[in-house]
């Protein structure tokens, strides 16, 4: 494919926000195509089916916290069907003291819990009626021990930070990393003044779509990214692309790049990158070093995922969706989801299907360690925390991210002004993906919608 090809808009990265923001281009006539330097699409995305269990490498799961992720899934629906959690299966574990304990749902439970001191839960009491706060970068950690205190912090907060940033409380900001959060005490004062206003209010059907559950694709979600690529068209997603440079000639961008040891080159008035912050510099040479500085100083979590399978599961009741482990409890896994109790078809009938999480921000010493040392590791702490000692998973996969998970830290005001002066100075580009908007799944299918959005209704 030698030479130089004109199209409409170029997207940079066939990940979830990529394909998504293509789907939409390409269904309202606009001529897209996807630069990828990896040999298939779907970015961190992929599902493994092997001896009768469904491993996702990824993400195992997103939740269904905006609309659009339901819209995309109707949109799909010839070739993808949403997947959502069996709600039988919804209690999350905490790891205490050398045991799990389930993380409250109700006000029962919240008063018999042993995960909260006596002190915090009268302490919640109160909480309705503390001042809200006043530093717009105000961490996590300093926020939730200001509202309801250190108990809360140690075995809610952290835990949960650990699932879904595999960060620390103390370096994200409230404001960029649980924006809703925020809102909640700065629009209503309190979060329980706040989460009992919202409910209360009415909702419009399409509001109505982001029902909090959790999702995935029927089978795993290669079938969403699947159904993405045959919507977008092979012919549209070129692949092994290496060293992709964009230049900017008086807003004509010119996107070069090897396939193989052929050189490519594509023009278009649009560009949309959704490489992650690491990539940023070698692929605008043009933009300024002030403001690569400020994009390029994203810092990403390193997480080691492994998958274990269970022909026949011997363990623990694991009907749930997976246990957290806070930080003050020093054990050398992040948590264990259980995708084979909450979605169906994950592993054999009577097995069990286990993701572990290790490294992250706090611990990305684990990334380093050899595959045995990761076996070895994670054998000893699932088995003696699910009591499966001494039997050996059927099937038992490791998967290594350098940049799983962005952390948006104090830095992420100084990154996103980069982000729009860059904008502004190159009108036709756009730097999307995960450097801006949120972290999960639902926040990549969001972003996607808007940024194609905005470009057919201009
Ligand atoms: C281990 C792990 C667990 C996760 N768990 C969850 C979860 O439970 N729930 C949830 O909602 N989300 C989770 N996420 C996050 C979620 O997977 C991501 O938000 C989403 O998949 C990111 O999609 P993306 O397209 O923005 O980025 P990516 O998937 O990273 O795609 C970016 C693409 O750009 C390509 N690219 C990068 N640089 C270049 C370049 N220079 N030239 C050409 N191509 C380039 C890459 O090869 C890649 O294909 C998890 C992520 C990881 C890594």
């Amino acid at each position: 494919m030698e030479g130089h090809l004109k199209t409409d808009v170029v997207i940079i990265g066939a990940g979830l926000t990529g394909l998504v923001t293509a789907h939409y281009l390409l269904k309202s006539g606009i001529s897209v195509k996807i630069v990828e330097k990896n040999s298939r699409p779907g970015g961190v995305i992929q599902t493994i089916r092997e001896q009768g269990f469904t491993i996702e490498s990824g993400p195992n799961t997103g939740v269904v916290s905006h609309p659009e992720i339901v819209e995309l899934f109707e949109d799909l629906k010839e070739d993808c069907k949403i997947d959502i959690a069996n709600p039988e299966a919804k209690k999350r574990l905490i790891w205490k003291d050398g045991e799990w304990h389930a993380l409250p749902s109700g006000f029962l439970t919240a008063v018999k819990t042993p995960l909260f001191s006596l002190g915090d839960k009268f302490r919640i009491l109160g909480e309705p009626f503390r001042k809200k706060g006043t530093n717009p970068n105000e961490s996590i950690a300093d926020l939730v021990v200001r509202r309801m205190g250190k108990s809360y912090l140690n075995y809610a907060i952290d835990p949960f930070i650990s699932g879904i940033y595999a960060g620390d409380p103390s370096k994200l900001v409230t404001r960029f990393a649980l924006p809703k959060l925020y809102n909640l005490e700065q629009t209503y004062g309190s979060f329980i003044r706040g989460g009992i206003k919202k409910h209360s209010e009415p909702k419009d059907q399409r509001t109505k779509k982001a029902t909090k559950e959790v999702f995935s694709a029927k089978g795993g979600l290669q079938y969403l990214i699947d159904a993405l690529v045959k919507s977008i068209g092979d012919e549209n997603i070129l692949l092994n692309c290496n060293e992709v440079t964009v230049s900017n000639d008086n807003q004509v961008f010119n996107i070069s790049f090897l396939m193989g040891s052929i050189p490519v080159s594509l023009t278009s008035e649009k560009v949309i990158s959704t490489a992650g912050g690491k990539e940023i510099e070698a692929i605008f040479p043009f933009i300024g070093q002030k403001q690569l500085k400020a994009i390029t100083q994203l810092e990403y979590a390193k997480i080691v995922q492994v998958a274990l399978g269970y022909r026949q599961w011997k363990g623990i009741d694991i009907n749930a969706f997976g246990g957290l482990i806070p930080s003050i409890e020093k054990r050398r896994i992040l948590g264990v989801l259980f995708p084979s109790s909450f979605f169906e078809n994950r592993a054999p009938k009577g097995g069990a299907l286990l993701s572990v999480f290790l490294g992250g921000i706090k611990h990305d010493e684990f990334y380093s360690l050899t595959d045995e040392e990761i076996q070895l590791l994670v054998e000893e702490e699932i088995g003696e925390m699910l009591k499966i000692k001494g039997i050996k998973a059927d099937i038992l996969k490791i998967f290594r991210y350098q940049y799983a998970i962005p952390q948006y830290t104090v830095t992420s005001e100084q990154r996103l002004e980069a982000i729009n002066f860059v904008e502004k100075e190159h009108p036709g580009l756009i730097l999307a993906g995960n450097i801006r908007d949120g972290i999960g799944m639902g926040d990549r299918i969001k972003q996607g919608r808007a940024i194609a959005e905005e470009m057919i209704n201009k």
